[in-house]
């Protein structure tokens, strides 16, 4: 069973990282815990030993170690503030 590109919809295999027709990076569904290194759901929150993940890149998936203030794959800011008139 694969996956599809969130982009063109494209069947990718499984473990593919790139989409092979539009370039779209591919997120993996889980990530390992960095605490207890148990496979867990993409989150902000480990399940089973409640360390608080870093978020990826809001622009490009980028994992992060929570400390940027520009991703290092896509140069953007991490923290978009948001600075619209109020
Ligand atoms: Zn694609
Ligand atoms: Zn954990
Ligand atoms: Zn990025």
């Amino acid at each position: 069973m694969g996956i599809r590109c969130p982009q063109c919809g494209r069947e990718l295999s499984a473990d593919a990282k790139f989409c092979l027709d539009c370039g779209a990076r591919i997120l993996p569904a889980k990530t390992i815990c960095p605490c207890c290194g148990k496979e867990i759901p993409r989150g902000r929150l480990c399940l089973h030993c409640g360390y608080m993940l870093t978020e990826p890149c809001p622009h490009c998936g980028a994992e992060l170690l929570g400390k940027e203030n520009f991703c290092p794959e896509c140069g953007r800011k991490i923290h978009e503030t948001e600075e619209t008139a109020k």
